[in-house]
């Protein structure tokens, strides 16, 4: 029936797979997924109608189905700058240690970082994610390895010169060429302008336009510290979000991360806009930026909220599960209420909001939708008892309790098993030795 006879086999995508007796929404199910990766079949008694056209039965007794989680901020390479400078002043952080270190980077450190990022997104439970840095056909190399879901963007910086406008546009433009040749349609290019006090006007009506023009996202740091607030009323008479209205970079296109230092005017155009937002409350509390993404200002305008880790270097992990618990916290902390952003919205975050955010489906596990799952080990202290197996996964699990990982129907992770572990890491750690070695040296 099948070439696939060892179960390692499992790694390579393109079979058939029932998950049989698996607790999804309260309820004991088996889940038919076809060879194409989609879901096929969804019901109490699956099994008996595919059990023998399946080429792979994976015993899900003992475990809790949930969508894959989606990171919707990330700058993957950064694993490699994880723990290399904490603790320190935002300015005297990026200025003497993450920037310096940077300008070092080749494209072969970007690889084996972002090869690191997808490692340990999918040995917690991520599926997808939306990344910006540099040497990005590199990293689409390495997410396409990896059997990930990716928008990727070449982080576009021009400080108003000319001159690098020009070849921050040729650099978008053959990314998003890159992208096109892969053929991968779990890969998409995205416009990058870093934030609006890094782009210039121009560019940043350069960018929307060719996010329209190529029908791509557009991802942006938004409004992250008060500091660049008040520099942009200074300079612009008018707040980040508005001048980002203003140069046409606010649509359902667009992904903006941080959010933190928004007012109640910005939010609703965010919201009649449809902007999708990427919240990174671990970032946002390490590097002291002194307020909460308005959540419920966000939610009433309607605008998209989801959740995302930030790079290796502000946060010091990839792990959403973590990312979880924090934004609940910060939200009920910060706006000093005890209801705001309970768990079940939170999760949503995570999947279904993440999912719309990058335009990889809706996020839930469904008929016909992309067989994006993960496995929960429900055996382990953390979800014991299980009263609420949302709650659990929110306030009480971190991503160590994730055991197994489907994207497209492709396992990635099998009993916590991900192929290639070993080289991974072993890589990474000798690239950023080196990459560290040669910032000394100068
Ligand atoms: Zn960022």
């Amino acid at each position: 029936m099948n070439e696939y006879k060892e179960y390692s086999d499992i790694y390579r995508g393109g079979a058939s797979i029932l998950i049989a007796g698996v607790l999804l929404n309260g309820k004991t199910v088996d889940i038919f997924i076809s060879a194409d990766g989609k879901i096929e079949d969804l019901s109490e008694n699956t099994r008996t109608v595919h059990r023998s056209d399946a080429e792979f039965i994976i015993d899900a007794s003992g475990k809790i189905a949930l969508p894959g989680l989606v990171n919707t901020h990330t700058h993957a390479a950064m694993t490699l700058l994880r723990g290399y400078a904490d603790d320190m002043h935002l300015h005297e952080w990026l200025t003497e240690k993450i920037w310096p270190l940077e300008a070092h980077l080749t494209g072969e450190d970007v690889y084996w970082g972002t090869k690191l990022a997808c490692l340990e997104m999918i040995k917690s439970g991520t599926v997808a994610f939306n990344d910006m840095y540099f040497f990005m056909e590199d990293a689409a190399r390495a997410v396409d390895e990896t059997g990930m879901k990716a928008v990727l963007s070449h982080g576009f910086i021009d400080f108003g010169n000319e001159e690098k406008r020009d070849s921050e546009i040729a650099s978008t433009k053959k990314l998003i060429s890159y992208i096109k040749s892969m053929n991968n349609p779990r890969i998409k290019g995205a416009v990058g302008p870093h934030a609006p006090y890094t782009v210039s006007k121009d560019a940043l009506e350069w960018c929307s336009a060719y996010s329209e023009e190529e029908d791509i996202k557009l991802h942006i740091h938004l409004s992250e510290t008060e500091k660049e607030v008040n520099d942009c009323i200074n300079e612009h008479a008018m707040r980040p979000a508005e001048l980002l209205d203003k140069c046409n970079c606010l649509s359902s296109r667009t992904i903006a991360a941080h959010c933190c230092w928004l007012d109640e005017k910005e939010c609703r155009i965010l919201g009649k806009k449809g902007v999708h937002v990427s919240h990174n409350p671990a970032s946002n509390m390490k590097l002291a930026v002194n307020r909460a993404m308005p959540y419920q200002w966000l939610k009433d305008a309607g605008a998209n909220v989801t959740l995302g880790t930030d790079g290796c270097s502000s946060n010091n992990n990839l792990d959403l599960s973590e990312e979880m618990k924090t934004a609940a916290l910060l939200q009920k902390f910060y706006w000093n209420s005890d209801t705001l952003l309970p768990a079940g919205e939170t999760l949503a975050m995570a999947t279904s909001a993440g999912k719309k955010a990058l335009g990889f489906g809706n996020g839930r596990i469904e008929q016909g939708e992309a067989a994006d799952i993960i496995l929960i080990d429900r055996n382990c202290a953390c979800m014991t008892p299980l009263h609420n197996p949302v709650s659990n996964v929110v306030y009480s699990c971190n991503g160590n309790a994730v055991n197994t990982v489907i994207c497209d129907g492709r396992v990635l992770m099998s009993e916590r098993e991900v192929p290639g572990e070993e080289e991974i890491l072993s890589r990474a750690e000798m690239v950023a030795e080196s990459l560290v070695g040669r910032a000394k040296e100068e």
